[in-house]
């Protein structure tokens, strides 16, 4: 079977929806930790494990011998997100999987956001489990998804300075994975991955510009100042503070990725910015 961790989030559905176009239903299996948001799955003939990452015997039985299995990254900033994923891989290695695919961040991001994902791969490298490692670059959505305060102010704020990031969607990522799970020749690979082009952030408001008909500058800032404009509309401190790290890693060009991986694998360019903000602008 091929198992996907995550498959209610925003990731995991884009990924069982691009399996459920290359292989039956019955050989995909949706891990999630809420049955009721997976009805849909299930009701197409996708395989429901109900398991969660804080309850590690959940996991028991999830996984078998030969399985492919796409560990999608929790989203549990905060939490001790290695034990979770360790446990996921203890259960995949128990069973004997065939591969282990990790969604994790870019080598180049020294931010403390990759933190968890540099112990999770130590981990897996540790384990002896077939692996792949899915370094995934920025989303697009991740700044298409919150326009509405950029319409408000005319402004784009961020502490990226004129750093240069190349961001995809998350479908083109999840068009990745699907390849990886569903092709030959894997494993032990490890792919940077990212989108075909890139811009900072004076074209990326020049581009919510065009695309909204309203004037919007690019306000750079200082990530102390990021931090404080953030905790100041209600993020908690520590993920402000997160936020503001991966934005200094942005002004150093540490998501900037180039190895062309991401449209190699999706056999497809990636979603241009510009396309993302339309989408997003059309709601
Ligand atoms: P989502 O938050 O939409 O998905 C996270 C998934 O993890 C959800 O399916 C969620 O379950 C599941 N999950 C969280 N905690 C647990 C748990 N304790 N046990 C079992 N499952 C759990 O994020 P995305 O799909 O957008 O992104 C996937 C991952 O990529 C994120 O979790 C994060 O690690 C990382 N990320 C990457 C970004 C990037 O730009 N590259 C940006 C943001 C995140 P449920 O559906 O029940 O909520």
């Amino acid at each position: 079977s091929i198992v996907v961790t995550g498959a209610t989030g925003h990731l995991g559905k884009h990924v069982v929806e691009g399996l459920l176009e290359k292989v039956p239903a019955d050989q995909v299996t949706a891990v999630v930790r809420d049955e009721a948001k997976a009805a849909d799955l299930a009701a197409r003939g996708v395989r429901i494990a109900v398991a969660d990452y804080d309850a590690p015997e959940t996991l028991d039985g999830v996984f078998s011998a030969g399985d492919k299995v796409l560990l999608i990254s929790s989203s549990a900033v905060g939490k001790d997100r290695v034990a979770q994923h360790k446990a996921v891989l203890d259960a995949a290695r128990a069973a004997g999987v065939a591969l282990l695919a990790y969604t994790s961040a870019p080598g180049s991001l020294t931010a403390a956001l990759a933190d968890d994902h540099r112990a999770t791969e130590a981990a897996v490298l540790e384990s002896g489990v077939p692996y792949t490692l899915l370094r995934n670059g920025w989303y697009n959505e991740n700044y298409t998804e919150n326009l509405a305060p950029v319409l408000e102010h005319g402004a784009v704020v961020q502490a990226a300075g004129e750093g240069r990031i190349s961001t995809a969607s998350r479908a083109d990522y999840a068009a990745a994975a699907v390849a990886v799970l569903t092709g030959e020749g894997h494993e032990n690979a490890t792919y940077e991955l990212g989108g075909d082009t890139a811009f900072d952030f004076t074209e990326y408001a020049a581009a919510v510009s065009r695309a909204s008909g309203k004037e919007i500058v690019y306000n750079a800032v200082p990530a102390e100042t990021y931090k404080g404009i953030l905790t100041g509309a209600g993020v908690p401190e520590p993920f402000a503070a997160i936020l503001a790290g991966v934005d200094e890693s942005i002004a150093k060009g540490e998501l900037l990725i180039t190895s062309g991986d991401l449209s190699r694998l999706a056999g497809r360019p990636t979603t241009p910015i510009t396309e993302s903000i339309e989408a997003a602008l059309k709601g």
